[in-house]
């Protein structure tokens, strides 16, 4: 009989496989393996049960996302996670994030940890800022422990990776979050920290009552060289739909006339910073494209 599991953990020639309650330590099908998918945790499979407690992976099924950093496959949403102080956010870099996030496909929740740290003034701006987005934006401490519910709840019945700068918290949430968990937290210098999610192989940990998170991180590599210059408004939902109201089809929403985008950051709907961002990264993607062919 074959069953239905979810991959969460590979070792280097084993997979555990979660079926129901149970988690099967699994190997895949020799003929399986001469073709060239790999198994990747988060992978859908199909296994046959060979003894108690063990299986054989026969089947992997299609593929909804792929993550390169780390390896996992059919990641729902990202909880972007940043802090006004240890650090201090950049908005620049966390729209670049969020820019990533979008380019993966996947769905945003932003986290505002280490809420004790930031002014009641400080949290009404960004949740204006990014509200207007349409991110869903929660606040936590997950230090005290204060906000966790509430992202338990987003986090139900999908596959969620954390991501955001090293130090403002994304190992004390997933503490938090996750029964059992006991991840390795602190003021890491980066190259510590990289250290450590080289080595470790990615996990996905249970969450009650149902969903996934990934205990490595995400985005790390913030390049946005993959995007065309005529794509990145597209990565910014709140412009998503307006390009369509510019005077020009192509238009980039720079120095073009009639462009409704610009009408709208004028109007105020549409967050400064949000289109200062914009502009920013178009300028780097432009520059990008110049180099490529000259
Ligand atoms: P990561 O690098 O994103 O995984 O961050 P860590 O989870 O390792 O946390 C970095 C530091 O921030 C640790 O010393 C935590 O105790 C501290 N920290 C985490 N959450 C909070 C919070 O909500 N408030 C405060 N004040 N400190 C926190
Ligand atoms: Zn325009």
């Amino acid at each position: 009989m074959r069953l239905l599991g979810l991959v969460v953990k590979s070792y280097s020639n084993m997979y555990d496989v979660q079926v129901g309650d149970e988690i099967l330590t699994c190997r895949v099908r020799g003929k399986f393996k001469k073709r060239s998918t790999t198994v990747m945790g988060g992978d859908q499979v199909r296994v046959t049960l060979t003894e108690p407690g063990r299986g054989v992976i026969e089947e992997v099924l299609p593929r909804k996302s792929v993550l390169t950093r780390p390896p996992v496959a059919n990641v729902d949403q990202a909880v972007v996670v940043f802090s006004c102080r240890r650090p201090a956010v950049s908005l620049r870099m966390l729209d670049r994030l969020l820019v990533c996030v979008e380019e993966a496909g996947l769905d945003v929740i932003l986290c505002l940890n280490k809420v004790d740290l930031a002014s009641g003034e400080e949290v009404e701006g960004l949740r204006r800022t990014y509200a207007g987005v349409g991110y869903p934006f929660l606040c936590c401490n997950a230090r005290a422990g204060t906000g966790i519910d509430a992202l338990r709840a987003q986090l139900e019945g999908r596959i969620s990776v954390l991501a955001g700068e090293s130090g403002v918290g994304k190992s004390t949430l997933i503490n938090r979050l996750v029964r059992g968990a006991n991840l390795p937290t602190g003021e890491v210098s980066g190259r510590a920290e990289r250290g450590r999610h080289t080595t470790r192989n990615v996990e996905l940990l249970r969450l009650a009552p149902s969903g996934y998170v990934v205990d490595t991180p995400g985005f790390s590599y913030l390049e946005l060289n993959m995007i065309e210059p005529g794509e990145l408004a597209y990565y910014f939902p709140e412009m998503r739909d307006l390009s369509a109201e510019c005077r020009f089809d192509d238009c980039l929403h720079q120095q073009e006339p009639d462009c409704a985008v610009k009408a709208v950051v004028q109007g105020g709907q549409i967050a400064r910073s949000r289109y200062e961002s914009y502009l920013s990264f178009l300028e780097e993607i432009q520059e990008y494209v110049r180099n490529r062919y000259r």
